[in-house]
């Protein structure tokens, strides 16, 4: 075996260590993404920006425009006038969560 050889083996160990660290961190950090992302979509909370506890996106619901109550999914259209609610009220704090995409 060259001298040399034997000098640089720890580290081009070391190297090999490192990239395959790289790799473990990259497979991470794309799995957190990959999580945040499905989570986002299955759970469909409420969130207030006041910082209130998440509610269910799911539920009764009070149309802004004329009143009636719906029930399902916060944000679907109102059966009654046919419009997106432009807002609900917060279950806790009682302050306005806008729709966001109105
Ligand atoms: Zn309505
Ligand atoms: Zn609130």
């Amino acid at each position: 075996m060259d001298p040399m050889d034997v000098i640089l083996f720890p580290f081009r160990l070391l190297a090999g260590l490192m990239r395959f660290l790289a790799v473990l961190i990259g497979i991470g950090k794309w799995g957190v993404k990959t999580a945040k992302f499905t989570k986002a979509a299955v759970t469909r909370e409420l969130r207030c920006k006041r910082g209130c506890p998440p509610q269910p996106a799911d539920g009764i619901w009070s149309c802004s425009t004329c009143g009636a109550t719906r029930e399902g999914w916060v944000w679907s259209h109102c059966p009654s006038c046919k419009t997106a609610p432009a807002y609900v009220d917060c279950q806790s704090c009682g302050v306005s969560i806008l729709n966001p995409k109105v």
